[in-house]
C-alpha cells in the first residue's frame, strides 16, 4: 500500500449541504472584481469610471505569462477603482461595478476556436479560469507546462476539507461537463489515460462517475474512478498522485516530473462547457456554511458579490460570527470581518458560532508527537515550529521545511492548539527571503 493511504488524519465532514443543489443567485447590487484572483502577476484595469461593462467583457487583464485575465460578473457601470484590502493582508486594486439589473451579456461571447493545441491554451487563457479548488493557478499555464510531460490526468474530485461539498455537486449535477473536459484536454495533450480521484464516502457520486466513464472510455481514453480512502488531505496534489498512481513527486519538483496533470473537477467541466458556449468565468458555487448562518446552502454567485449581499440570500445571520473563513477550515484564509468579496479561487464561506471557533487559545507544546504521526509529508511540525521561532533557517532547511503543503492537519491534531501550519508558511516564507538575498548579494 502507497505510504500516502496510510497517512493523514481523520477529520469530522460536516457535509449537510451534499444534498442541495446550487441556487443561482441571478441578481445582485454590487461586484467588487480583485484584479488578482491568482497566483502571478496582477491584472491592469482594462475600464475607466464610468464606463458601461457588459456580462463577460473583460474588465482587467496583463501581458505577463503567469495571469488570468478578469471579466465582469454582472452588467452596469464601473462606479470605483480601488485599492482593497484582502485577507491575506495583501492591498489589491479592484473594479467596482454597480449593476443595472439587466445581467446583460457581452455581444461578442461565442464558442472558441480550438482546433489546434495552441488554440486551445489561447482559449482557456481567454475564459479566465483558474483552479477552482483554492489554488488559483492560471490554467493556461498548467496546462501548456505539462503539455509533452504528463501522460495520465487526475481529475481531482475528493473534497476531503470538510463542509465543503461544491466538487461533490459538480459531480452530481455537471457529469456530462466533466466528461467533455476531460476529453478536450486529453486530445489536445495527447494523454490516453483519466482518473477521476475521489473520496470513498461520496458514494451517489462514484455511482454516477462510475458510469459515465465507462459510457465514455474508448480505445483511445481510458476514463476511470479511483476511490480514495476518506483520509484528509486525499485532495492534495502529491497524495493523489502517489494514492492513484503510486509516482512520488520529487520534493521541489511539480506534477509532471513524473508525468502527471491535477485538474479539480470543477476546473475541468469549467473547460467542458466553456468550448460549447463560449462564456466566461464569471460565476462559481460557493457553499455557506456554519452555526452563524440561518440558512446553509450551495450558492451559484457572481464572482466579487460580497459576502454581506451573499449572507443576506442565505437569509441573513442567526447569530454574529465569532470566526469568518473564506475556503475550508483546513486551509482557508481566516477573514477579520465581512467586508470582503468572493474571488474566483473561494469555494466556500464559513460563519462559525462562538461554540464551534473556541478553544483556540493556544498552549505550550506537551511534546506528544501527533502533529508528526499525522503530517502527510512525514515532516516533523513541532521541530519546524521551534525552528521558525528561533530564526533557524538551518534547521528549517534540514528539516524539508519546503516539503510542506500547507494541508493544516498538523494544527489540527494538536492539543496544545498551536498554529503550526501558519509557523510551516512563515518558515517558508524565511527560507525563501534568505535564498533571495543570498541571489541579491550574488548579482551585486
Ligand atoms: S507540516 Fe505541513 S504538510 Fe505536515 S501536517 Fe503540517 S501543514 Fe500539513
Ligand atoms: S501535536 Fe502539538 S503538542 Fe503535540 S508535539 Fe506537536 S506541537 Fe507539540
Amino acid at each position: 500500500m502507497s505510504m500516502f493511504t496510510t497517512r493523514g488524519i481523520k477529520v469530522g465532514h460536516d457535509k449537510r449541504t451534499s444534498t442541495l443543489q446550487p441556487v443561482r443567485i441571478e441578481h445582485c447590487q454590487t461586484v467588487t472584481l480583485l484584479m488578482k484572483q491568482h497566483i502571478g502577476a496582477p491584472c491592469k484595469p482594462a475600464v475607466k469610471l464610468g464606463d458601461i461593462v457588459d456580462r463577460g467583457q473583460i474588465v482587467g487583464d496583463t501581458d505577463a505569462a503567469l495571469a488570468a485575465p478578469i471579466h465582469a460578473s454582472i452588467s452596469g457601470v464601473c462606479k470605483r477603482i480601488e485599492m482593497i484590502r484582502v485577507p491575506s493582508g495583501e492591498d489589491v486594486q479592484a473594479v467596482v461595478i454597480e449593476s443595472d439589473g439587466e445581467m446583460r451579456p457581452a455581444a461578442n461571447l461565442e464558442p472558441p476556436k480550438a482546433e489546434t493545441r495552441e488554440d486551445f491554451f489561447a482559449a482557456v487563457r481567454q475564459s479566465g479560469l483558474v483552479g477552482l479548488g483554492g489554488a488559483g493557478f492560471p490554467a493556461h499555464a498548467k496546462l501548456r507546462s505539462a503539455c509533452g510531460e504528463a501522460n495520465i490526468l487526475l481529475v481531482n474530485a475528493a473534497e476531503c476539507e470538510p463542509y465543503i461539498t461544491t466538487d461533490h455537486r459538480e459531480a452530481l449535477d455537471k457529469g456530462d461537463n466533466v466528461i467533455a473536459g476531460i476529453r478536450a484536454i486529453c486530445a489536445h495533450l495527447d494523454i490516453k489515460d483519466a482518473v477521476i480521484g475521489i473520496e470513498s464516502n461520496k458514494g451517489d457520486a462514484i455511482e454516477k462517475l462510475r458510469a459515465l466513464s465507462l459510457w465514455n472510455s474508448s480505445e483511445g481514453l481510458k476514463i476511470s474512478v479511483g476511490v480514495l480512502p476518506s483520509r484528509y488531505p486525499q485532495g492534495a496534489e502529491k497524495m493523489m498522485i502517489d494514492s492513484l498512481t503510486k509516482r512520488t513527486v520529487p520534493l521541489g519538483k511539480l506534477p509532471s516530473a513524473v508525468g502527471a496533470l491535477v485538474m479539480n473537477i470543477g476546473s475541468v467541466a469549467f473547460i467542458g462547457r466553456y468550448l460549447q458556449d463560449g462564456k466566461p468565468l464569471v460565476s462559481r458555487t460557493v457553499t455557506v456554511d456554519g452555526g452563524a448562518v440561518h440558512t446553509p446552502m450551495n450558492v451559484r454567485v457572481p464572482i466579487g458579490i460580497g459576502l454581506r449581499e451573499l449572507i443576506e440570500f442565505c437569509g441573513g445571520l442567526d447569530h454574529p460570527p465569532a470566526k469568518i473563513i473564506l475556503g475550508g477550515p483546513m486551509m482557508g484564509s481566516a477573514s477579520p470581518n465581512l467586508d470582503t468579496v468572493i474571488s474566483k479561487c473561494n469555494n466556500s464561506l464559513l460563519l462559525f458560532t462562538r461554540e464551534q471557533a473556541e478553544g483556540e487559545s493556544e498552549s505550550a507544546c506537551i511534546r506528544c508527537g501527533k502533529c508528526v504521526a499525522g503530517c502527510p509529508m512525514r515532516l516533523m511540525p513541532c521541530v519546524l515550529e521551534a525552528a521558525y521561532r528561533t530564526g533557524s533557517t538551518e534547521i528549517l532547511r534540514r528539516r524539508d521545511v519546503a516539503g510542506c503543503i500547507e494541508c493544516g492537519s498538523c494544527s489540527f491534531v494538536c492539543p496544545a492548539k498551536r498554529e503550526l501550519v501558519q509557523r510551516m508558511r512563515m518558515g517558508k516564507r524565511l527560507v525563501r527571503e534568505e535564498d533571495e538575498r543570498r541571489r541579491e548579494a550574488e548579482r551585486t
